[in-house]
């Protein structure tokens, strides 16, 4: 690991309810490999020096397994979650500020488990972009489909202009303190956040975008893990 190492949380702690399944989301296999597994893989694979995974501590044996049956015990290491995914990132951060060798790092990525198939060159260019000097940053894509916006008091939706519209994907990345400090603050203030990025503005901080990717593509619905399974065979079969 370089003196100033790149740390990666990867949220892995949610129930995965609307894919069923008695185990957790990113337990469940793509290609033979757990989700949580390919999400670790291309994290590495894109610059990142350490990982720590944020597991619900009901699963966290099988998440070890899981995890020190593909990467040396060096590059990564669980602390149990909490009951929502912004407790889970703020626990992360708390475990990376106690450890002196991860908090001598100055960028710090927040990645969701559940976008298992994340293009490593998404995560060089995240890293990239902190390294540069950007407070948070967040990779994009532009939304395929016409977005209608509820709630029009008249009862009526109205469509929004997609051209100005983007969907928002992980790993996001900041600088450390930060991002920290973000969190503790969003926390105190009782403000409920959707991402990360969010914690930032909230404290007044900047958001760049970068390009991401259409294989960031969240796993939700059991459609999604056969949309992975397909994807990888794809891959597979040249
Ligand atoms: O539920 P959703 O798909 O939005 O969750 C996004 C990510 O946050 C998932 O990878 C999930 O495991 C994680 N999460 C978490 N702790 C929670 C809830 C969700 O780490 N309590």
């Amino acid at each position: 690991m370089s003196a100033e190492p790149v740390v990666a949380i990867v949220v892995a702690a949610g129930s995965g309810v609307r894919l069923g399944g008695p185990l957790p989301k990113a337990l469940r296999l793509i290609a033979g490999r757990a989700v949580v597994v390919h999400a670790t893989h291309n994290l590495l694979a894109g610059g990142v020096d350490f990982v720590v995974v944020v597991v619900p501590s009901s699963h966290r044996p099988e998440f070890d397994a899981a995890l020190s049956s593909a990467f040396p015990i060096r590059l990564w290491r669980t602390v149990s979650g909490g009951t929502e995914r912004q407790v889970s990132v703020r626990l992360g951060l708390e475990a990376i500020d106690r450890d002196p060798v991860l908090a001598a790092g100055r960028v710090v990525l927040i990645h969701d488990a559940a976008r298992p198939l994340v293009p490593p060159e998404v995560v060089t260019r995240v890293i990239n972009e902190v390294r540069a000097g950007a407070v948070a940053v967040v990779p994009v894509v532009a939304v395929a489909d016409t977005i209608r916006r509820l709630g029009d008091p008249t009862g009526h939706s109205t469509v929004l202009d997609r051209s100005t519209l983007r969907a928002v994907q992980t790993p996001q990345g900041f600088d450390r303190a930060t991002i920290t400090a973000a969190h503790a603050e969003a926390a105190a203030d009782g403000v409920t956040l959707t991402d990360d990025a969010m914690a930032c503005e909230h404290v007044g901080g900047q958001v760049s975008l970068v390009l991401g990717a259409r294989e960031s593509h969240k796993i939700t619905e059991p459609a999604d893990l056969a949309w992975a399974e397909a994807l990888l065979a794809g891959r597979a079969g040249g």
